[in-house]
C-alpha cells in the first residue's frame, strides 16, 4: 500500500513543480481560458487564422495538463486539439509565455480480441479490454445487420482486429478496427476495412449504410481533412479538421442528412455556423456562412437536402467557401468517409486488393477461433508522468 502511494505522489512533485491534470470545459473558449488562468491573451491573437480556428475544436473534456511551480506560477500547459496535435504554452527562461503547436507522441499497436458472449457484445468487449470505445465501435459496426438483443446466445464467439494507440501506458484515441466478426449459432457475420477506409461484408457490399450527401451542388473541394500535417514553408504543424468547398458567395448550403439543428449562431473563428445532430450520433458543421435560411434556428428539424444557409466568408475566412465538418461526439472525423458512395461491388485491381485484405483477416479470424486466446489485460498506469523542464517533453515513468 505504502509503495502505491509513493508511486502516485512521486512524479507529481518533480523539480518543485506540480503536474495538474485537468479536463477542458465544454463550451469554454480558448480566450476565456487564458483570461481565467491570467495568461496573456496575446497568445491567442498571435496565432494565425487557421490555428485560431482550431482552438474552437478542442474536444469536450479533453485531457489537459498544467505544470505549476511551488510559487503557483504556470510553467507549462498542454492542451490536445485532436489525437495528433496539441497546444503547448510555456514560460521561457526570460519569463515570457510562448505557445506552439506540437505533435502528440503516441505508440500504435496491432491487437486482436477473441471473446465469447456472456451477456451482450458491448459488456463482454468492455470487460475483456476496458475500452468503451472499442465496445461501442463494434456495436455500431453491426447495427442494422445483427440483432444483438434477439439473436445472440451465450457462448457465441467474436473476434476484433484493430490498431490501438497508447500514450503513457494508457489507451489513447479511437481504436481503428481493420476487421471484425461474430458467429451467431454457427453463422458468421464479418466486416472488412477496405483501402478506402470503409467497411464491407465478405461479398464486398458496403456494410455501413451511410446516408449523408455533400452539402453543396457541384462541389469543388479546395482543402481536405488532416489531423496533422507538417507545413514545409511555415515550418510548423497544422491541422484542418474539415473539408473546404470553394463556391460563389450566396451558393445554397444543403443539410447533409436528416437531423435537428443543435447550433445556429456565431463563433469568432467559424463565423456564422450551423451544426446539425443526426440520429446515428454524428454531428455536421457548416461554417463561414453569409447568412442562414429564414426560419432555421436552434432546434429546427431538417431533412436531407434542405437549404439551411448560404456560402459566405464570415469569421476567420480567407475568402468565400464552405468549411464542412463532421464530428463523432467531439472528435472530428473526415466528412468524406461517411458520404454516400455508389458501390456495385469491386472490379479489377480494387477487387484483387479487397480479396487480399479479406483473406488476411479471415486467416486471423480462423486462427483466433481455433486458439481462443485470452485477452491480455492492459497495464493501466496511473498518471505517472512529468514534464521535462529543459525539453518541455512529457515523459512517462
Ligand atoms: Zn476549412
Amino acid at each position: 500500500m505504502g509503495r502505491i502511494v509513493l508511486l502516485l505522489l512521486l512524479p507529481l512533485f518533480l523539480f518543485g513543480s506540480t503536474v495538474k491534470p485537468f479536463k477542458w470545459n465544454n463550451g469554454e473558449s480558448f480566450l476565456t481560458f487564458l483570461e481565467r488562468k491570467k495568461l496573456p491573451l496575446a497568445l491567442f491573437y498571435k496565432l494565425d487564422k487557421e490555428d485560431q480556428k482550431l482552438t474552437e475544436d478542442i474536444p469536450y473534456r479533453a485531457n489537459c495538463q498544467m505544470l505549476v511551480s511551488d510559487k503557483n506560477t504556470i510553467e507549462q500547459v498542454l492542451i490536445p486539439m485532436n489525437d495528433e496535435l496539441q497546444l503547448q504554452i510555456y514560460l521561457t527562461p526570460k519569463k515570457r509565455y510562448k505557445m506552439h503547436v506540437i505533435p502528440i507522441v503516441s505508440e500504435s499497436y496491432s491487437e486482436t480480441l477473441y471473446t465469447e458472449i456472456k451477456t451482450a457484445p458491448y459488456d463482454d468487449i468492455l470487460r475483456s479490454t476496458g475500452s468503451e470505445r472499442l465496445a461501442s465501435k463494434f456495436v455500431k459496426m453491426f447495427k442494422g445487420r445483427v440483432n444483438f438483443k434477439k439473436d445472440i446466445k451465450p457462448g457465441d464467439p467474436l473476434v476484433i482486429v484493430y490498431e490501438q494507440k497508447y500514450r503513457l501506458g494508457k489507451y489513447f484515441s479511437m481504436p481503428e478496427v481493420s476487421g471484425a466478426m461474430i458467429e451467431i449459432s454457427g453463422k458468421r457475420y464479418a466486416v472488412y476495412r477496405h483501402t478506402d477506409g470503409r467497411y464491407y461484408d465478405a461479398k464486398g457490399a458496403q456494410f455501413e449504410k451511410f446516408i449523408f450527401k455533400l452539402p453543396i451542388r457541384n462541389a469543388r473541394m479546395t482543402s481536405g481533412f488532416t489531423k496533422r500535417r507538417y507545413h514545409p514553408v511555415l515550418h510548423r504543424y497544422r491541422a484542418h479538421v474539415g473539408v473546404d468547398f470553394g463556391a460563389r458567395p450566396g451558393t445554397q448550403i444543403l443539410a447533409t442528412g436528416e437531423g435537428r439543428v443543435c447550433f445556429a449562431g456565431y463563433s469568432s473563428g467559424y463565423g456564422k455556423t450551423i451544426k446539425i445532430r443526426h440520429s446515428n450520433g454524428l454531428t455536421s458543421l457548416y461554417a463561414h456562412q453569409k447568412g442562414f435560411k429564414k426560419g432555421i434556428h436552434n432546434g429546427s428539424k431538417v431533412k436531407q437536402g434542405d437549404i439551411i444557409g448560404y456560402v459566405g466568408s464570415s469569421g476567420l475566412s480567407s475568402g468565400p467557401h464552405l468549411h464542412f465538418g463532421m464530428y463523432d461526439g467531439s472528435t472530428p472525423i473526415n466528412p468524406l468517409s461517411v458520404m454516400k458512395k455508389k458501390t456495385e461491388g469491386f472490379t479489377g485491381k480494387e477487387h484483387r486488393q479487397f480479396v487480399a485484405i479479406r483473406s488476411k483477416l479471415d486467416r486471423i479470424f480462423n486462427e483466433k477461433m481455433r486458439t481462443k486466446p485470452l485477452k491480455r489485460k492492459v497495464l493501466d498506469f496511473q498518471n505517472t508522468y512529468y514534464v521535462d523542464k529543459e525539453t518541455f517533453k512529457v515523459k512517462a515513468f
